[in-house]
């Protein structure tokens, strides 16, 4: 189940940003998944909430954007998506000729997080000049 070594990869992302930025929590990921792109949804929010346990993320929610496959034909020049998780041609002429636009994502589009630590002022560099 290819979704956990996602969900790892979403929670490395995280983990990552977390050093940078100095924040401590996450209130919720946002993601944005192509039909295409292979990801099980449901499968991969099972595996975040295995994963997320004992992390700065363990209360995160995803909100997953899914993005249906689409093209544009290359003869009638039209864009188009579909419902189904593939196209063989392009529904309104029928020509093979199209490239597939849209519909393999797998990115993540944002962090809702709660920064730092309330009350003390942390050392925060005053970025000199
Ligand atoms: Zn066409």
């Amino acid at each position: 189940m290819h979704e956990v070594s996602i969900a790892q990869g979403i929670l490395d992302i995280i983990t990552a940003n977390a050093r940078e930025h100095g924040f401590r929590r996450v209130n919720s990921v946002s993601l944005r998944i192509g039909r295409a792109s292979g990801v099980v949804v449901e499968a991969l929010r099972f595996a975040f909430e295995i994963v997320r346990k004992d992390t700065i993320a363990d209360n995160a929610d995803l909100l997953i954007e899914e993005v249906p496959l689409g093209g544009v034909c290359l003869d009638c020049k039209n864009n188009f998506t579909t419902e189904r998780d593939y196209i063989l041609e392009c529904p309104l002429c029928g020509s093979v000729s199209f490239k597939i636009t849209q519909g393999r994502e797998l990115e993540i589009i944002e962090l809702d997080v709660e920064e730092e630590y309330e009350g003390k002022g942390c050392n925060k560099n005053p970025g000199g000049k």
